[in-house]
Formats: structure tokens, sequence, C-alpha cells
């Protein structure tokens, strides 16, 4: 990938130093939710001040950071005052207009690039990437066909039998499930694809799930690659739910192969950041079962909330260190840790009415970290929060994340 200028050695941009103009070193994110916010919490604690752009006033992230630029993420002007503000520039969310990264990138070091981030913004270009680096990486991603055109549609009504039942997802902006349709027959894909308003989408086949998991991978401007052990993740209604990250979480095996995938992924991309590659362990008749490659988040992401806690560093310090061209250590996670996400359906009782979460009990139990983002008001299926649940071992942390999943009436969990 060819960035607009060239920052391969790029001069590291020390925490608390102070340019000879007197500006002081800063680093810039678009976008205020969580994953802004909790990236502030990271630059700050090191000394960097921190500058985010969001167009919303009472963000996660414009809440707690020393600037925020109230602009939207095209704003010409307000794209000027980031550049001005700020040494180096991360996203937290891969919808950003790939125009704006661009722009950005013409003075600053952008990370991660316009094109990277353009790749996973669109599942056809994620899979046409997945499938090229397949060699490399040794995993592939779900059978799957492009559906832009009628006559895309007809092709794979009449041709891909193969890929019933299936999964019609648009090709842009899905995320937490949105955007797909469960289809068994011709017909229903049709309808599908109409409901779905005619756009490009992806048919991808229907996999027998055994398990999900996710690998965190940080890369820097030099190519250097650290990584996270896979974490294993339960998805309720197309959510993250819980994220399960110790070692055992599950067969060794199949978990190097998912961190030596995930590395050459993003070694395959020139990517410099925090990139999340999510795959799918399939039912394919072996003891482990075979792995899939599902898509990439270009930063950090749910799954590595855990990070935070039970890590000697997180992913949002590492996107830091990636960003500001300081040199990444490897991370050790030095506790096992269970992660709860917080939905708003937390703050509502079974009749409907707001209730405040039983926080007393729950923050009396051991090894729990309670983040919450500062998020105003409570909806269901908002994320407003993560407990990450650490321990001496994972017996203690399973009591604990049931207690503690229990307290708080998370649905669906089942058995943690
Ligand atoms: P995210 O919030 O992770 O961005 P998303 O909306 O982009 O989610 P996917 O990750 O593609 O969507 O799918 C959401 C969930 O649906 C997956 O985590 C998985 O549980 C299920 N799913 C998706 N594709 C398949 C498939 N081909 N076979 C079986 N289950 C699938
Ligand atoms: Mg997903």
């Amino acid at each position: 990938m060819n960035e607009v200028i060239d920052i391969k050695n790029m001069t590291p941009i020390f925490p608390g130093s102070v340019d000879a103009a007197g500006q002081r070193a800063t680093l810039g994110v678009l976008g205020g939710g969580q994953l802004g916010r909790m990236f502030v919490h990271a630059a700050q604690r090191l000394g960097y001040f921190t500058a985010v752009l969001e167009p919303d006033a009472q963000s996660p992230a414009g809440l707690v950071s020393h600037h925020h630029i109230q602009t939207s993420y095209d704003d010409p002007a307000g794209l000027a005052e980031l550049a001005q503000l700020c040494q180096a520039i991360t996203t937290e969310f891969e919808n950003v207009p790939a125009q704006t990264l661009q722009t950005l990138a013409q003075t600053r070091p952008v990370a991660p690039g316009a094109a990277v981030v353009g790749i996973a913004q669109n599942r056809i270009e994620e899979k046409a990437h997945f499938t090229a680096c397949a060699d490399v990486s040794g995993v592939t991603c779900a059978p799957y066909a492009v559906i832009e055109t009628d006559a895309q549609l007809q092709g794979v009504q009449r041709n891909r039998a193969d890929l019933l039942p299936g999964i019609l997802k648009t090709a842009r902006m899905g995320y937490d499930g949105k955007g797909q349709v469960r289809v068994k027959t011709a017909d229903e894909l049709a309808t599908a694809w109409t409901e779905l308003g005619g756009v490009a989408c992806v048919l991808e086949k229907m996999l027998p799930l055994t398990a999900e998991c996710s690998v965190l991978v940080a890369r820097g401007w030099d190519g250097q690659v650290v990584s996270f052990a896979p974490q294993r993740n339960v998805h309720v209604e197309g959510i993250l739910a819980v994220t399960h990250a110790y070692e055992g979480n599950m067969p060794s095996a199949l978990a190097d192969r998912a961190r030596d995938a995930a590395v050459a992924i993003a070694q395959h991309l020139n990517y410099v950041g925090v990139l999340c590659v999510e795959f799918f362990v399939v039912d394919d008749g072996t003891e482990h079962g075979g792995l899939v490659v599902n898509e990439m988040a270009p930063r950090p992401h749910n799954s590595g909330h855990y990070t935070i806690d039970a890590c000697d560093a997180s992913q949002f310090d590492l996107q830091v260190y990636a960003m500001a061209g300081l040199p990444l250590p490897q991370p050790r996670q030095h506790s096992p840790a269970i992660m709860l996400n917080l939905l708003g359906d937390v703050w509502f009782d079974a009749s409907g009415q707001l209730q405040e979460p039983n926080w007393r009990s729950v923050l009396s139990l051991p090894g729990t970290h309670l983040h919450l983002y500062g998020k105003l008001q409570a909806r269901p299926g908002r994320k407003m929060g993560h407990l990450t649940i650490t321990g001496p071992d994972v017996a203690s942390i399973t009591t604990v994340a049931r207690r503690a999943a229990d307290l708080l009436g998370l649905p669906g969990l089942g058995d943690i």
C-alpha cells in the first residue's frame, strides 16, 4: 500500500515531549466512541495530549480528551485543525470516509492508512484480500459469492446451491449483525437482496460453527509485529456478549494457527496499528475443527478490552505505540480473564423500567474491573460498558463471572 507520505522510518513521537514551537506531543483520533475513549485514556496515561474529532458534543471520547474538535468527519476546517494539533492520527471506527484519511495523510502519519481501512470497509475487498493471502495465512474465508447486480443474483440462484442455507451480508456498513439476512432458498435470497435495498452484498455459506475467536495484532511503521493470544468470543443475537481470554480457551493447535494467520494477514497488508482478525472454528470432521477467517477490524476491538486489565500492555497502549513510531513491546497476559459486555439492557428491569444496575454487589466481587463509557442514555443493544474479571485461575474467574452475570441479569449467557 502506498501512503501519501513515506514514513517507514518515522521519527518517534515521544510522550511528554514539547517541540521547538512549544507544542506538546499530541495524538489524534477520528471518532468519539468507547474505543476512542479507551485510546485517549491510554495515550494520556503515557503523557500525550489528545485530540478527538467527533460531531457529537457528548461523545465518550470527546468528554475525556484535551481537545474535542466538534465537526463532521469530512469537514475541511475540522481536519485542518486536527492535523495542526496532532503529530499522528488514528481512527476508532472503520467507516470513516477514506478521503478523510487520505487528506490527513498528506501532512501527518495516519495509522492505519486509507487503503487498508478501505479494504476493511468492504466485505468484497476484504474477502478478496483474505483469498489473496490464503497461501501465507493458511486460512480461507467461508465459501461466498458477490451479488451486485440482478444478473449476478440470478447466476447465484442458478449455480450456487452450495451456498444455501447462507447469510446475505451487505458489503458495506455492517456491524453487530446488522445488514445481514439468513436465507434458506433461492427465492428467499432474492427477497432478502431486495430487502437490503439491492446494494452490493456477499452471500456466504452458513457454516457449522463450534466456536468463534479473534486475534489482535499490532504492527509498527518499520514492520515489527506483536500479537496477543487468541480470545474465544460468544455472541448473543449478533453482538459480542462474552470473551474468554486464558490459556486453554481453545485447542492450542488452533490457537497457534489463528495467531499465525492474523500476523500474516497484517503483514500482507503492510498494516500499521492494531488490527483485529475474527475467525470461525467450524466442524469439519477433524478433531479440533477447521479455522475460517471471517472479517477484520482495522482498530482495537471489543473482544480485546480484557487486555486493559489482564495484560501488561493493552490493545490501546499498542495502538499508541504503533502510531507514535515507538518500539512495540510483546504484550504478556498476567491473569486469566473473562469479559462481559454490558449492553443497555442491563439498565432495564423485566417490566422495561429503568433501573440502576446492582453495582454495589458486582463491585464487591473479587477481580472485577468495571469500565463504563460515559454514555448518558441506556438503550437496549447499546454498548454502555464492559466488566472484566481477572483472578488467579480459570475456575475462580468463571465463578465470579457467573455471579456477576446473574446480578446484572445478563440474558442468554447460559454456561459462561
Ligand atoms: P461485527 O460486530 O463483528 O462487525 P458483523 O455485523 O460485521 O459483526 P459478522 O461478524 O460477519 O457480522 O457476523 C456476525 C455473527 O454472525 C458472527 O459472529 C457469527 O456468529 C454469525 N455468522 C456470520 N457469518 C456466518 C457464517 N458464514 N456461518 C455461520 N455463522 C455466521
Ligand atoms: Mg464480526
